[in-house]
């Protein structure tokens, strides 16, 4: 494996499957509104807020961690300007930004894909996940986990 490959060796430019393939194709219709060399900006069919946009890799990964780390990169590179630009049309005073990776996660079109989302006060979408303590010793035993599995990657 070298600098720049999927960290899974994942492979396949293109899922005849996949919605996500289909509009960056051209193949299903989508309110596309910006795009680069690597990514497609569109409307969310299903908005969550006024504005909601996607941003997609033009190819086909199905999670962050099987797109190549360059690739990645010059996604992540978009994202102030789309987030700028949600907020400003929405007249929104924050955004999120969602991405969610596997069933487990929520995760529908398996398709890498980034969700923002204009926030304004108020408006009911809500955010915060009840949060947890550790017990003693468990956040020393993770972090050293973690650790060993990071040098391996
Ligand atoms: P996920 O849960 O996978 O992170 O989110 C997938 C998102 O894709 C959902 O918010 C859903 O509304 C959106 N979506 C699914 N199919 C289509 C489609 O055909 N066109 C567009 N524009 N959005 C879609
Ligand atoms: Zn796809």
């Amino acid at each position: 494996m070298k600098w720049g490959d999927s960290l899974t060796g994942h492979v396949m430019p293109r899922d005849p499957n996949c919605v996500f393939c289909k509009i960056v194709a051209g193949d299903l219709p989508a309110r596309t509104v910006r795009q680069n060399d690597v990514g497609l900006a569109f409307l969310d069919i299903n908005p969550l807020a006024d504005g909601h946009l996607l941003w997609v890799p033009k190819e086909h990964y199905p999670t962050l961690h099987e797109l190549p780390p360059d690739l990645l990169g010059r996604l992540c590179a978009s994202l102030p300007r789309l987030g700028l630009a949600v907020m400003k049309v929405a007249g929104a005073a924050g955004y999120n930004i969602l991405q969610n990776n596997g069933a487990a996660a929520g995760q529908l079109v398996n398709h890498a894909h980034f969700h923002l989302i204009p926030r304004v006060e108020g408006d009911g979408l809500g955010y915060r996940w009840p949060a947890r303590q550790y017990p003693p010793g468990r956040a020393e035993e993770l972090a050293n986990q973690l650790q060993v599995v990071l040098a391996a990657l």
